[in-house]
């Protein structure tokens, strides 16, 4: 899909007016619907009548951030949830059953690996993590239960890049299904149903939004899969708020714009520190020097707006480049206008262990850079503050 389609799209796909032709997409608070009368109620029970009936089931506001959303993707059909967690959570409760097996990429999101070793673990649902970039450990780790397996690319926070279409391939031949976490790329950058993925999840509380204010999560899939999806959503509850549902549609209306004015200051954001000298290595998709450059520029359009790096001189260097910002905001969220600044090691990976965290490169010196919307220049200023000296 070009710019052009897409961004026609993004302002316009989904939209439905009341009947006083608002032109702006309405927010409608209610919790349920009213009916003409019994007959009516019985057959919108039923499933007889289309309609809605109660928000935990549907919210035209709900309805119109799906739609939308399952335009840009590509996809047959759109769910959202409360939150990205609630979105991974329905599409394993809703697709799987105990004594089934998923394949995952290391370097998942935090609290995704939780819910896979943890959580789903308890109930019988048992989780292989594989190295994001290598085919062969996803082959190995196939069992005859496998039913899902699960991706995040670029990885967070050392931007590894996983190959969608072979790990699709993989997937298929092991009669599974590959979820891809779109959370860094969205559909603006990235669309890997076209690459062969099955479901794209989203935490829509990123780039979606785009300004940090809701939370909220979806998933994009086949008719098929996104039904055993809702059902499960409507029984259990884990839905998104209509208000929720309204700022996300709104944001994404500016997405594929941003998208591309952020990578493009995280590009030379990541240029200019390959040339510090406080900076070990530099880990960006867009930079020649990435392991997984040609692979990224294949399936991605930008190298996003994640730029993470190593300093030399560790943990209290890195404190010190964090500390003496006097602009970029201390905080683990990313997907903001605003360009966010963290220290995995102590913050998102600090419960995993030392050795782990070793093992999965994010060594002590490692900080991660979410790339806002503020001048490039200013924010190249306000980390050289610490880097110097
Ligand atoms: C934040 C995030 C999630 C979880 O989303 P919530 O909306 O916080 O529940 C999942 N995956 C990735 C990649 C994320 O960054």
């Amino acid at each position: 899909m070009n710019h052009q389609d897409f961004d026609t799209l993004a302002v316009r796909a989904g939209t439905q007016r009341s009947q006083f032709n608002e032109h702006s997409e309405a927010l409608y608070l209610t919790s349920s619907f009213v009916f003409d009368s019994a007959a009516q109620a019985a057959a919108r029970f039923a499933g007889e009548e289309d309609g809605n009936v109660y928000a935990r089931f549907s919210n035209p506001t709900v309805t119109m951030l799906q739609d939308r959303l399952a335009a840009l993707e590509g996809g047959e059909r759109c769910v959202a949830t409360a939150s990205g967690m609630a979105a991974i959570l329905s599409l394993v409760m809703g697709t799987m059953r105990a004594g089934e097996h998923v394949v995952a990429s290391n370097g998942l999101f935090g609290a995704t690996q939780q819910l896979f070793s943890g959580i789903l673990a308890k109930f019988g649902v048992e989780t292989s993590f594989v190295s994001a970039t290598d085919l062969d450990a996803y082959r190995a780790a196939i069992k005859t239960s496998t039913r899902l397996f699960f991706v995040e690319t670029p990885s967070n926070p050392l931007t590894e890049v996983v190959d969608i279409a072979a790990v699709a391939e993989i997937a298929h031949q092991a009669g599974a299904l590959l979820a891809v976490d779109n959370c860094f790329c969205t559909p603006a950058l990235q669309r890997p149903l076209e690459l062969g993925a099955d479901v794209i999840v989203h935490s829509a509380t990123k780039y979606l939004d785009g300004q940090g204010r809701v939370l909220g999560g979806a998933l994009v899939g086949t008719d098929q899969v996104m039904e055993d999806v809702f059902k499960f959503l409507r029984t259990a509850g884990p839905c998104i708020s209509p208000f929720n549902a309204w700022v996300i549609l709104k944001g994404l209306e500016t997405l594929r714009i941003r998208m591309e004015a952020q990578s493009n200051s995280a590009l030379e954001l990541a240029r200019w520190l390959e040339t510090q000298a406080g900076v070990a290595r530099v880990h960006y998709p867009g930079l020649e020097s990435h392991p997984q450059h040609a692979l990224a520029m294949r399936q991605q359009r930008t190298g996003g707006a994640i730029v993470s790096f190593d300093v030399a001189g560790g943990r209290e260097q890195a404190w010190r480049v964090v500390d003496a910002t006097r602009m970029i905001s201390i905080t683990a969220n990313l997907g903001d206008t605003r360009t966010t600044i963290t220290h995995p090691a102590s913050t998102t990976h600090g419960r995993v262990s030392p050795e782990a965290r070793a093992a999965a490169g994010i060594g002590e010196g490692l900080l991660r850079i979410a790339v806002g919307l503020e001048s490039v220049d200013d924010i190249k200023a306000d980390l050289a503050r610490g880097l110097v000296g």
